[in-house]
């Protein structure tokens, strides 16, 4: 067979591989021996390849450090009993990316690079990807401007590449919630649903915030009135009333469109439950909690698949949850993982062989 778009490579001389371990590897510390990397100039893409991981040569003029065009996109691969690597549902991290790079003005990356480009990587460090229960290779694609020159304007060049983490089991104890009624992270006509940096930036400082007050994430709420919840920190939320899983809605463009959050609705609708996207009040929450009917409350994202919230704090009303008992949460992520990792049917197409 004639490979579709072959892409240059220039191999590592000694993998790094045999001085790592890969099990219960800690996320986002260490980085396979290879990296994808294409720059865009003159209207086009060019200098597609794949070399050794290695550090970048800047300018410290360069666009996006002082103007923030810069995105990204998380994504997971994962390997099956047989040693065969699929990516989990790249094409929605693909078309999100794009939806990201247009509200940044910046140029579309095209199919041949982002999913070509991501196969041939992952397929060079296929040994990479860590085999256990739980364990994943993550994956992250991002682009930024490359202008050499100070000056507020979108970009004329871009780069954009593709570098690759192992990583095992991401615990996190069940959270503490700081539900924020001060800061905010999104507005509509505002950049909340793109996976742009400066949304990350832009939420440390209230993260910082709601840890010295011991709590692990705030959940944001909306800009008028911060009466409608909008998401956990970098996870979308879920809330469990009676036999309805709800969450808030995406219409107004201030919440992320997870493809977690997409998956867990699928999954939920499959356990039973009646699923509803719709503006999630904090009132409502309260009076569900008053009335013993909110059961579960979790985030979703692709680092932790799914995250157990122990505890939400709104004004001087505490919620507070016995993770321990729960029934749905836990069902979602055995049943993720068990499709990601090849032990269950793919029965919605969502894997994607490398
Ligand atoms: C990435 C992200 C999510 C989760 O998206 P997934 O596609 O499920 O990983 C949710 N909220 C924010 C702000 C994010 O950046």
């Amino acid at each position: 067979m004639v490979e579709a778009y072959s892409i240059p490579v220039t191999k590592i001389e000694h993998s790094r591989l045999p001085g790592i371990t890969l099990e219960n590897i800690p996320f986002g510390r260490t980085f396979t021996d290879h990296m994808l990397e294409a720059d865009y100039e003159n209207g086009e893409w060019k200098n597609v390849e794949i070399k050794p991981y290695q550090p970048l040569m800047v300018s410290p003029s360069l666009a996006a450090i002082h103007y923030g065009q810069s995105i990204f996109e998380g994504i997971k691969a994962y390997k099956n009993e047989a040693g065969e690597a699929y990516i989990f549902r790249p094409y929605d991290n693909y078309k999100r990316f794009n939806l990201s790079a247009a509200r940044m003005e910046m140029p579309d990356v095209p199919e041949d690079i982002f999913i070509e480009g991501m196969r041939q990587l992952i397929a060079l460090d296929k040994d990479w990807i860590p085999a256990q229960e739980n364990h994943s290779l993550y994956i992250r694609p991002f682009m930024f401007s490359s202008d050499e020159m100070i000056g507020v304007r979108a970009s004329e060049k871009y780069k954009f590449m593709i570098i690759l983490s192992p990583t095992g089991p991401y615990y996190s104890a069940p959270m503490r919630i700081y539900v924020e009624e001060k800061y905010t992270r999104a507005a509509p006509g505002g950049v909340g649903f793109a996976k742009a940096a400066g949304n990350y930036a832009a939420a440390m400082y209230v993260t910082a915030q709601a840890k010295k007050q011991g709590y692990d994430q705030v959940l944001w709420t909306d800009v008028y009135e911060h009466k409608y919840v909008q998401e956990i920190g970098t996870m979308n939320v879920f809330f469990v009333i009676g036999d309805t899983a709800v969450t808030p809605e995406l219409s107004a463009g201030t919440i992320l469109a997870g493809v977690t959050r997409d998956s867990v609705m699928t999954i939920l609708e499959e356990m039973g439950l009646r699923v509803e996207e719709k503006p999630v009040s904090v009132d409502m929450l309260m009076d569900a909690y008053k009335a013993g009917e909110l059961r579960e409350v979790f985030g979703t994202g692709t680092a932790a698949t799914v995250s157990l919230i122990r505890e939400l704090k709104y004004k001087d009303f505490v919620m507070s949850f016995d993770t321990g008992t729960w029934k749905v949460t836990p069902e979602i992520k055995s049943r993720l993982d068990a499709i990601r990792e090849g032990r269950a049917a793919d029965k919605y197409g969502w894997m994607f062989k490398v």
